[in-house]
């Protein structure tokens, strides 16, 4: 199905288009519904709301939420969620925390490397001061002349078990999944195939996925190594889980595929956003 895009970030996190700018961009890709999934923050939300009426496009209110689980940072997409809910705004309240505290032992580590006012210099870039992510410390040591382009800054000091990394402590697995059904959304685990699980991990983390209610795979994601979907497809189809696509858009230089371009689910595949009543 094309026309569908369920995984983009907008400046509320580490996107460099605001939430208006994001959706009116999807809106001329030909989008005909959108989710806004910024890192940890519904914070986009109520301006992409508005553009997407005005174009009449879907928008889908949407979060990534940061977690770890058996010691590694994946990541779940809250999709149709009620961006008011007290629980998950909450939630991700102190996720916020947690990313701040890690901003400074980032600033730490990079300074230990000969890049100090690494922080002040993600700030600068940060439109949303409450969300400072990698992004921000990678796009300023590319503009302080440290690497050639940010999977440079990653590959060289930000990636895990690289100098400027800090293992950071984000949710749980249980309580993101519950915190996205208290606000009556779908629990779908992103860019599965991103995170170098082998078959058996694989299987570990979908059951107790699936035991705690989350229902979705994204099976479609421009983050993907090529070559991954068919084998995402075969695993939800085994356990019954939904499929979903995301173009993961974050900046119009930086990003493989433009925002509301996310790919086909396989056939057979159920669409994660069948039974979604959003208002276009
Ligand atoms: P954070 O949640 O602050 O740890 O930042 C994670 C974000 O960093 C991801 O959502 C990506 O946008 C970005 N990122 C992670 N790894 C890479 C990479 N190898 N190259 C470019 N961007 C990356
Ligand atoms: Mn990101
Ligand atoms: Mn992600
Ligand atoms: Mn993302």
């Amino acid at each position: 199905m094309t026309g569908i895009d369920l995984h983009s970030h907008s400046t509320a996190s580490d996107g460099t288009l605001t939430p208006g700018q994001l959706v009116e961009r999807a809106y001329r890709n030909g989008a005909r519904m959108l989710a806004l999934t910024d890192h940890d923050t519904l914070s986009g939300i109520a301006e992409a709301r508005v553009q997407a009426r005005t174009r009449g496009i879907a928008l889908v209110a949407g979060v990534e939420i940061s977690v770890t689980w058996a010691g590694r940072t994946i990541h779940v997409l809250g999709l149709d969620v009620d961006a008011d809910s007290p629980v998950l705004t909450a939630g991700l309240a102190g996720l916020r925390r947690e990313r701040d505290a890690r901003a400074v032992a980032i600033d730490e580590a990079l300074a230990r490397q000969g890049f100090p006012g690494a922080l002040a210099g993600a700030r600068s870039l940060a439109r949303n001061p409450e969300l400072v992510s990698r992004t921000h410390f990678a796009r300023h040591l590319v503009a302080a002349g440290a690497a050639k382009d940010i999977d440079d800054v990653f590959q060289r000091y930000l990636s895990s078990g690289r100098p400027g990394h800090v293992e950071p402590h984000w949710a749980s697995l249980e309580a993101a999944v519950s915190w996205i059904l208290a606000a009556g959304g779908d629990a779908v685990l992103a860019h599965p195939g991103r995170y170098g699980l082998d078959e058996g991990r694989m299987w570990t983390l979908l059951a107790r996925f699936l035991e705690l209610g989350g229902v979705g795979l994204e099976i479609c994601s421009a983050s993907h190594p090529p070559g991954v979907e068919r084998r995402l497809g075969d695993l939800a189809s085994r356990l019954g889980l939904r499929g979903s696509q995301g173009s993961d858009f974050h900046d119009p230089d930086e990003s493989r595929v433009d925002v509301g371009l996310a790919g086909s689910l396989p056939r057979g595949i159920d669409p994660v956003w069948q039974h979604w009543e959003v208002e276009a």
